[in-house]
């Protein structure tokens, strides 16, 4: 091969790579639409590639409209990028901020070219302005930093690749004292640049697709595991949540069940629907009365089972209480007389070394004996 063509087969190499991420993205919207940040990936990824071969190309080959179209993909690739990182967590970077920083920019490198011919300035707009556009969406993500591993290692992937903006230009671009375009190709500061964004930009697209397969998931997993009804876990999530904490954490646990009380007749009074509202009201309720430690499931149609980690008898006993409260303050939808609604409860506190299945059938008891004394109440198992 002769050395032109290797040189151009390693220029190619950087945008290569980011084509092919594009196309991943791109596939990976095809099966999941829904997701559509995974476009903006796509677009950021295939602006870039765009720039780069406009660049390293020369096309067109007049020098001011080449800095412009490059610098108008690089400035879109950095927006596109900035908002699909924001959608992914719920934000977004706002369609006005966006056009009206690819005009700014476009202005001041034309400004820059025609007017005021200086290279040192485009560059510094251009990575001064990239890295702060980076920087500032990073830091709105900065809750990600407590969030899930993925999360974190996308956070500080995102803050490391926009702070290298700033002393990558200000070490290399000055001593490379490049100040003319012909050289600009053979520059440090190029050179160093195209590496940067090899490494970081690839670093960067694998941490976004690795985060995106983590969501996707956690999104199946919590199709299989969560009740659509009450939004607490359904018996498979429960029994997997709740054996794990057994097996792994050395405290005491205490089983709650909760049926409610006549709910056939319920159900044959005010139709299926209402029904159906009331588990999905008595879900929210054992949701926001349970801590966030605790497990929560529909174990049967009108049943539910919570297992209180680190909790003794007292607790069970404040839970329950405190849950009773909140089902006579809850205004269920049933007719205009508004039909007070009631549980029964069966409670065991874990035994040294018991499993989940015995202190399930303790509790099971303690709920059946509830219910053949008059329900509306709690018995403990022992
Ligand atoms: P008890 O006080 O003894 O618990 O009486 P009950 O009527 O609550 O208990 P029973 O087991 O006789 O009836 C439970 C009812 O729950 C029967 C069933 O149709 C209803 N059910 C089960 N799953 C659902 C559901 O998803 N939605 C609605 N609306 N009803 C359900
Ligand atoms: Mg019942
Ligand atoms: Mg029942």
């Amino acid at each position: 091969m002769s050395e032109e063509s290797t040189r151009l087969v390693l220029l190619l190499i950087g945008p290569g790579t980011l084509a092919i991420f594009s196309l991943a993205y791109l596939w990976a919207w095809s099966l999941e639409r829904k997701r559509h940040y995974l476009l903006l990936f796509s677009a950021a990824c295939l602006a870039f590639s765009l720039g780069v071969l406009v660049q390293i190309f020369a096309w067109p080959s007049n020098l001011g409209h080449n800095a412009l179209l490059s610098n108008t993909f690089y400035t879109l690739s950095v927006l596109a990028l900035s908002d699909g990182v924001l959608r992914r967590s719920a934000k977004s970077f706002g369609l006005f901020k966006a056009l009206f920083l690819l005009l700014l920019s476009s202005c001041l490198i034309a400004y820059y070219f025609y007017v005021d011919r200086n290279l040192v300035m485009r560059v510094y707009i251009q990575n001064f302005g990239f890295g702060l556009i980076l920087l500032i969406s990073a830091l709105r993500l900065s809750a990600l930093a407590k969030a899930r591993f993925i999360d974190r290692a996308l956070f500080w992937t995102l803050l490391v690749f926009s702070l290298q903006f700033f002393p990558r230009t200000i070490l290399f671009f000055d001593v490379s004292g490049t100040t003319n375009f012909e050289m600009f190709g053979q520059s440090l500061f190029w050179r160093t640049l195209q590496l940067s964004q090899a490494v970081l930009g690839s670093a960067l697209a694998l941490v976004i697709l690795a985060a995106v397969i983590t969501d996707v998931i956690e999104d199946l997993r919590r199709e299989r595991d969560v009740d659509r009804l009450s939004g607490v876990f359904n018996r498979r999530g429960f029994d997997e949540h709740a054996e794990r904490v057994m097996n792994t954490r050395a405290v005491s646990v205490a089983m709650v069940l909760c049926d409610l009380d006549h709910f056939k007749s319920i159900n044959d009074r005010f139709g299926h629907s209402a029904g159906d509202e009331v588990l999905c009201l008595f879900g929210a309720i054992l949701r926001r009365t349970a801590r966030k430690s605790d497990i929560v499931g529909r174990v049967g149609g009108e049943e539910f089972a919570i297992l209180l980690v680190d909790a003794e008898r007292s607790d069970a006993k404040d839970f329950v209480t405190r849950l009773q409260r909140a089902i006579a303050d809850t205004q269920f939808p049933l007719g205009a007389a508004r039909e007070p609604v009631s549980a029964s409860f069966g409670i065991a506190v874990s035994a040294k070394n018991e499993d989940l299945s015995s202190l399930f059938k303790r509790a099971d008891s303690a709920l059946y004996q509830a219910k053949n004394t008059g329900r509306n109440k709690a018995v403990f198992s022992d």
